[in-house]
């Protein structure tokens, strides 16, 4: 599942567009008018199953307690179908989750919470692309918005009307089943308890009326549940996963992911195929436009729906509407970036940055277009979105453990820690690799070789102290930072952690015995990361070469040799200086296509009040900051301009032969100063946060 992140735009959204396409064909020429079409329920349910059971087999639940309190309160059979629908998809946006935070045994933090819930705004939005009746994605938006605690605001007004039944019914339900059933961090309530539970927090998110009509429920009929939940656990019900199947599931993944992508980058999306007809009208738009989805649902678009306007500096006389943006993407296949004025309702206008994404595929066909809004005068949750970003860039998907550039960026820290105290505390590094690997997947198959990491990162989690560091370096290799920790000391670890491996039942199959080579170095004065991390390799290099399954640490350094000075490319002093005007370069590497980089800068850009001056395809132009009156940097970024010079790099290519199967792109940073630079170190600490906070936005998820 590592390729889990990476975002192919265009093929993800030509796939999306080509079934939204064959749902209406079907609706149109069948006249049915079903919720959902039949064969896409049942591949988002075949998904669901493979991904997380569990969960399933909660939303069943849910649209058994959802239907049997709607029939008491006299709901028809037409609006409990639509109910039991919702219940069973309410938890579509999970599929987009990656494994992480999914399994995460313990509960989540708050901003994985988050993190979450604009997944599952994701997992609706899409379902509008599978033709899932309206009333049942109205329901699941109230659910997920207004009910959730999160809310959304409809641009100046504060929403107080009285939400719909439907949502307040799957809300208790949804609770009512999460509290009765036990979790890894605690054991399910009682009936009796749950009622009490929710009665104490009653109000906006858990109806009175909808808990006493629960209780009602559960004494004649509660006992249903119970046979729910026998007839899943017959292993019948368990059929082999095909390739086929894995595919569905990996596809409906992307959609959300790159939904959640649009929806985090921008205020409101929309997506219409080459007829024009609308494939997604995401929640955002409401608040953009003031048009409800509704409203736009199953029909094509109109220039009314969107009016965009040029900004001008006069706004007395009402401003000529340019509708030329989606027939021009549509024509000509050009993506276009501009900034206009968007009408919200009668004479009230919002300034928006529009994005115009044609979307083509091989040999420039087109397919439709997507339109992506942000608004310009709007309050970002910059603070919090930064964070979701942050989470997702610095853990590993597979495992959860930290990822390499985070085990860098830790260890550089603690290196320069341990050279600040010169020597006086030490540092080591474990470097550890799985043995014969590739045999392990080639006799059991990627997926037990996917479980042996997983167990195996647990293994090492449970097994190191607090302060130590575990991250997986690339593939079937995982580093262990150790910090106060001598060479001595760090080999009994690295044994410790051997035997501990050797001994243990990794990877869930009997015939299967998991063991490890580990490689172990110590800090040395004038050590970079590369030098530290290559001597731990070197060792785990002759640790293979004499057998495997053993522990080799370097030898001791001879006295008075001389560190060698870093070669690495990563460590080329990036800082120059000459006639008062500095310089700095650094790269960043990412794995999403050139649309989803172009979009997260433009992103940045906005976050940090830059200009573009200049931009040609694959290059961008940037300032950022402005020189006061004498010129002179000031203490903050705002006063400390800076014109930055952005390229990307377009082809594919892969950095080493272990992580051949993954797709990088460079993108190329220089800065240059503006104005007068008091010293070296002020611009180097300018840059260095710059760097940090574009990589925050282009590595995110
Ligand atoms: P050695 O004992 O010399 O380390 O042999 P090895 O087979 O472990 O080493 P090699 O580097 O030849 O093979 C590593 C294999 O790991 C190749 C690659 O297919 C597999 N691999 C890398 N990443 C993943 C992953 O995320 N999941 C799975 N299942 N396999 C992976
Ligand atoms: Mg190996
Ligand atoms: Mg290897």
């Amino acid at each position: 599942m590592n390729s889990f992140m990476q975002t192919d735009t265009n093929g993800v959204l030509i796939r999306m567009l080509s079934i939204a396409e064959d749902a209406r064909r079907d609706q149109t020429s069948t006249g049915e008018r079903s919720l959902m079409p039949r064969d896409l329920i049942s591949m988002v349910l075949r998904a669901m199953r493979i991904r997380d059971p569990a969960g399933l087999l909660h939303g069943q639940r849910i649209a058994v307690i959802s239907s049997g309190v709607a029939n008491l309160l006299g709901w028809t059979d037409e609006q409990r179908r639509q109910l039991e629908v919702a219940a069973i998809l309410h938890d579509i946006g999970k599929l987009g989750i990656p494994d992480h935070i999914l399994r995460k045994p313990g509960k989540l933090s708050s901003e994985e919470y988050d993190f979450v819930l604009q997944h599952q705004h994701a997992g609706v939005n899409m379902l509008q692309a599978l033709h899932t009746d309206p009333t049942v994605i109205s329901m699941l938006t109230t659910l997920h918005h207004d009910l959730s605690g999160a809310g959304h605001h409809v641009e100046g007004h504060v929403q107080t009307v009285d939400l719909p039944l439907g949502p307040k019914i799957l809300a208790v339900a949804d609770a009512y089943d999460s509290l009765s059933t036990s979790k890894p961090y605690r054991r399910g309530m009682t009936h009796s308890e749950c009622i009490t539970a929710m009665q104490e927090k009653s109000g906006q998110r858990f109806d009175e009326n909808v808990i006493r009509t629960l209780h009602r429920w559960y004494e004649t009929e509660g006992n249903t549940l119970f046979r729910l939940t026998e007839s899943f656990h017959d292993p019948e019900r368990h059929p082999e996963v095909t390739a086929e199947q894995r595919d569905e599931v990996a596809m409906l993944a992307q959609f959300i992911h790159l939904l959640f992508q649009f929806q985090h980058l921008y205020d409101g999306y929309y997506i219409l195929d080459t007829r024009e007809n609308y494939c997604i009208w995401s929640d955002g738009m409401h608040g953009i436009t003031g048009l409800p989805v509704q409203n736009v649902l199953r029909r094509t678009w109109q220039t009314s729906d969107v009016l965009l306007s040029p900004l001008t500096e006069e706004q007395a006389s009402p401003p000529e509407h340019d509708d030329t943006l989606i027939a021009h993407a549509l024509k000509n296949g050009r993506p276009h970036f501009g900034s206009r004025l968007c009408r919200v309702s009668g004479t009230r206008h919002l300034k928006v940055d529009v994005y115009t994404l044609p979307i083509t595929g091989p040999g420039n066909k087109i397919y439709g277009v997507a339109q992506l809004l942000r608004n310009r005068s709007g309050v970002r949750r910059k603070s919090r979105e930064i964070v979701e970003l942050q989470i997702a860039a610095t853990r590993d998907p597979l495992t959860g453990v930290a990822n390499r550039g985070q085990l860098e960026t830790q260890l550089r820290h603690l290196l320069d820690d341990f050279q600040v105290q010169e020597g006086t505390r030490s540092l080591s590094t474990i470097f550890l690799d799985v043995d014969h690997f590739k045999r392990i997947n080639d006799t059991h198959g990627h997926q037990v070789g996917d479980q042996v990491l997983v167990d195996l990162a647990r293994l090492l989690q449970h097994e190191t102290y607090s302060a130590e560091i575990i991250g997986r370096y690339g593939g079937e290799e995982f580093v262990i930072i150790c910090p106060d920790t001598d060479l001595d000391a760090a080999v009994r670890r690295a044994e410790r952690l051997r035997q501990t491996i050797m001994k243990s039942s990794i990877g869930g199959t009997s015939t299967l015995s998991v063991t490890s080579s580990f490689g172990v170095s110590t800090a040395r004065s004038g050590d970079t990361v590369q030098s530290l991390l290559e001597r731990a390799d070197h060792c785990l290099y002759n640790a293979k070469a004499t057998g495997r399954n053993r522990t080799c640490r370097e030898s001791e350094p001879v006295p008075g040799s001389q560190v060698e000075a870093p070669a690495a490319e990563d460590d080329k002093t990036q800082l120059s200086e000459q006639n008062g005007l500095y310089k700095f370069s650094d790269r960043i590497t990412v794995s999403t296509s050139l649309e989803l980089t172009g979009m997260k800068l433009r992103a940045f850009i906005t976050e940090y009040g830059g200009v573009v001056v200049d931009q040609e395809t694959g290059k961008m132009q940037i300032q950022l900051g402005t020189p006061g009156f004498f010129q002179r940097w000031g203490k903050s970024a705002a006063r400390q301009p800076v014109e930055i010079t952005i390229s990307f790099e377009t082809t594919r290519f892969s950095t080493s032969a272990r992580e051949k199967a993954r797709i990088h792109r460079v993108v190329t940073v220089d800065v240059k100063s503006r104005g007068k630079v008091p010293n070296m170190d002020v611009f180097a600490a300018r840059c260095l946060s710059l760097i940090r906070d574009l990589k925050a936005f282009l590595q995110g998820t």
